[in-house]
């Protein structure tokens, strides 16, 4: 196993660096709005409070790692990425390695999930040398692409006005071409590894309350006993999310939805579909059971989700009952399965092995240990993160039961889901 640490990254990067008027504007630009036209969704808040053009948490940058707002499982741990470019590789071997892939990753942040698979990918270069690899980024926020291709290729890229798909094109550290995109509709056909970490959770969702008269949908609005405050109100009448989106046979008194995900859910599916790959989606997350799970968070502190929005992460918890759903059986689906068990199906003891033997001085040894905890520890991000995956019908099939039973690649369990296949 590759042996080489991450070079530190802690300089430069954050780029939450907000004056207060930054905070004002945005709730200024919703208030306006709310008295010109009336509430809006709760979908509709998330979306300007996070990525409107000018002013959105995301547009302006985010918060994340340890200086800004939330961390995230590969900020914590060079280990967590490196797990996850080996179950690439390893799918691109079940799957017979074809000749190219490109990986797509949708909200890289700062970009430090790709570096760390790209690290694996180039210790991993014999293994990989006549693959044709490629790297696609899907993110809306240009000051976040900013701190990616400084992350991934070392300088500042320019933006490339004449591809009316990539808005900006660089090439990494070790050679491999990078591409970035607004939206995964750009990303151009061919076989691809997607892979969504806490995305997901950042896309808007829509809020609904059962009641005597029937379901209703949560909106917000300004509050009319104090100034330049927002709250939340019941819908008067049902509207047309509330028709579309609540099953008949629902039993929670709070649902919320998340017709975004819904629909890049179907996309994934379709492409995997139609050009093969795989997606692999990390979140924290329940399986339709859970119900108001709507949120802020402001220096890793809770934060009131309708105060300064654009200045605090807002997020919702991953229904993956619903991404299951979504697929529309175009896919096979693995998982939800707790992180803790996919990082341990992925070896996570023996690569932590590894670099403790590696590391000489005391102070890494217990950081090491430290962001292990923190990974898998049942009470931290160990049980209320999951990994959930999409694949090919044919990738599940028993070889005996292929088409093809001459196929060069014989059937082997997908790694990290390894349990869920014992049944
Ligand atoms: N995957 C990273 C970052 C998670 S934060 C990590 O785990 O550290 C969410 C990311 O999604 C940010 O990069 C944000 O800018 C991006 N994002 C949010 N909404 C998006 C949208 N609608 N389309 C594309 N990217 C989006």
């Amino acid at each position: 196993a590759p042996t080489a640490a991450r070079p530190s990254s802690s300089a430069g990067g954050q780029t939450k660096s907000e004056k207060p008027s930054r905070g004002t504007a945005m709730l200024q630009h919703l208030l306006l709005k709310l008295r010109a036209t009336g509430p809006v969704t709760v979908a509709e808040y998330m979306r300007e409070a996070l990525t409107n053009p000018g002013q959105g948490y995301y547009t302006r940058g985010g918060g994340i790692g340890e200086s800004g707002d939330f961390v995230t499982s590969p900020e914590i741990s060079q280990i967590f990425g490196e797990l996850i470019g080996i179950w690439y590789i390893s799918e691109w071997i079940a799957m017979g390695k074809p000749k190219a892939f490109q990986l797509v990753e949708l909200g890289p942040g700062r970009g430090t999930l790709t570096g760390d698979i790209l690290r694996v990918f180039n210790q991993l270069a014999s293994v990989l040398s006549k693959c044709d690899v490629s790297i696609h980024l899907v993110e809306v926020s240009p000051k976040l692409s900013e701190t990616q291709a400084l992350l991934l290729t070392g300088r500042k890229v320019q933006s490339n006005p004449e591809d009316n798909s990539a808005y900006m094109k660089g090439v990494s550290k070790t050679g491999i071409p990078i591409f970035w995109y607004r939206d995964i509709q750009d990303v151009p056909a061919g076989y691809s590894f997607y892979l969504a970490h806490e995305f997901f959770d950042a896309l808007p969702i829509h809020k609904f309350q059962r009641t005597e008269k029937g379901w209703r949908e949560v909106l917000v609005d300004i509050d009319p006993e104090v100034p330049d405050q927002l709250r939340f109100v019941l819908s008067p009448s049902s509207t047309p999310a509330t028709e579309n989106f609540i099953q008949p046979e629902e039993t929670r008194d709070h649902v919320e939805v998340c017709p975004e995900a819904g629909v890049i859910i179907q996309r994934l599916a379709c492409r995997i579909e139609k050009d093969g790959g795989a997606a692999l989606i990390a979140d924290y997350g329940h399986n339709g059971t859970k119900t108001d799970t709507f949120r802020g968070f402001q220096n890793h502190k809770p934060h009131d989700v309708l105060r300064a929005p654009g200045t605090a992460d807002l997020t919702a918890d991953v229904d993956f009952s619903y991404l299951q759903k979504m697929t529309q059986g175009r896919t096979a689906t693995l998982g939800p399965i707790k992180q803790r068990e996919f990082l341990k199906n992925m070896g996570i003891d023996l690569r932590l092995q590894v670099l403790l033997q590696n590391s000489r001085d005391t102070a890494t040894r217990e950081q090491l240990l430290h962001s292990y905890d923190m990974l898998m520890n049942p009470k931290k991000m160990g049980d209320c993160f999951n990994f959930f995956a999409l694949l090919p019908h044919h990738r599940l099939l028993h070889p005996d039961k292929k088409h093809n039973p001459e196929s060069k690649s014989p059937f082997s369990p997908v790694a990290g889901f390894g349990e869920l296949l014992l049944k």
